[in-house]
């Protein structure tokens, strides 16, 4: 089902229109969701690039995710004249392309992709500022800002920064009331926006001795680590049936 509403939406055409394409990719690249699967558990960021054949997401997971995708719709249905970026990731470089481009736009972009050292982030929402700047919002199905929340901006606003867009600031736009999973009524939520820039610009170094960390994990051979409290929040992990036969 497609959620966009086509009025709202302008595909970006970027690459075909003959933009240069960015250099080659690194062989072991990151993206702000494994960084924050590093954070939860090292083992877990292995398995997930590595086997992810012995994964298994519970349906209740899945719905979880069904939801956190809808209010990202949602959200995006909410912000006038979007240019959506293409958001398959089989299609990276070609969005990296359009990234640079649709930036000239000035116009609010969904899904723009940036690339620096190694890691890969795509923004939900990028807003232009008056001033020539743009802000960076993330959106979150959820009812207050955690820190892990934080960390996945903080990833997004380092490889921004680190690709010279001049950023004013940072949000979490979260809805004013949290989408149950399974939830019918998904259209109806307005949103808040909870500033996170300083918290994010404080975990800047922090990001990098992450990323650092998280592609030597990717590197080596499969990390040990016991199960525990961790591996059922702040949902169950895939893994779990696997790690606890082992
Ligand atoms: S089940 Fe637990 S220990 Fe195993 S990968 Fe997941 S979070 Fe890590």
């Amino acid at each position: 089902m497609r959620l966009l509403d086509s009025a709202q939406q302008h595909r970006f055409p970027g690459n075909q229109h003959g933009q240069k394409q960015p250099a080659d990719l690194p062989a072991v690249r990151l993206s702000k969701s494994k960084l924050t699967t590093y954070l939860h558990c090292a083992k877990r960021l292995w398995l997930q690039v590595y086997r992810r054949d012995v994964g298994v997401i519970d349906p209740r997971t899945r719905q979880v995710f069904e939801a956190g995708h809808r209010i990202g719709e949602l959200a995006r249905l909410q912000v006038a004249k979007g240019v959506l970026i293409d958001p398959d990731p089989r299609n990276l470089v070609a969005a990296l392309a359009e990234t640079r481009s649709a930036l000239s736009l000035r116009r609010p972009l969904f899904e723009s992709a940036f690339l620096h050292q190694g890691v890969v982030v795509r923004v939900d929402i990028l807003q232009p500022e008056k001033n020539g700047t743009w802000r960076l919002v993330e959106v979150k199905n959820a009812s207050a800002a955690r820190p892990y929340h934080i960390h996945d901006v903080a990833a997004q606003t380092w490889v921004l920064t680190g690709c010279d867009v001049n950023l004013s600031g940072a949000s979490i736009r979260l809805p004013t009331q949290v989408m149950r999973p399974g939830a019918r009524d998904w259209r109806r939520r307005t949103f808040v926006d909870i500033d996170v820039t300083d918290e994010a610009i404080g975990l800047h170094a922090s990001t990098k001795s992450i990323a650092t960390a998280a592609r030597h994990t990717l590197e080596g051979s499969e990390p040990h680590r016991e199960t525990g409290a961790h591996c059922d929040r702040p949902f169950r992990c895939e893994f779990l049936e696997y790690c606890s036969k082992r």
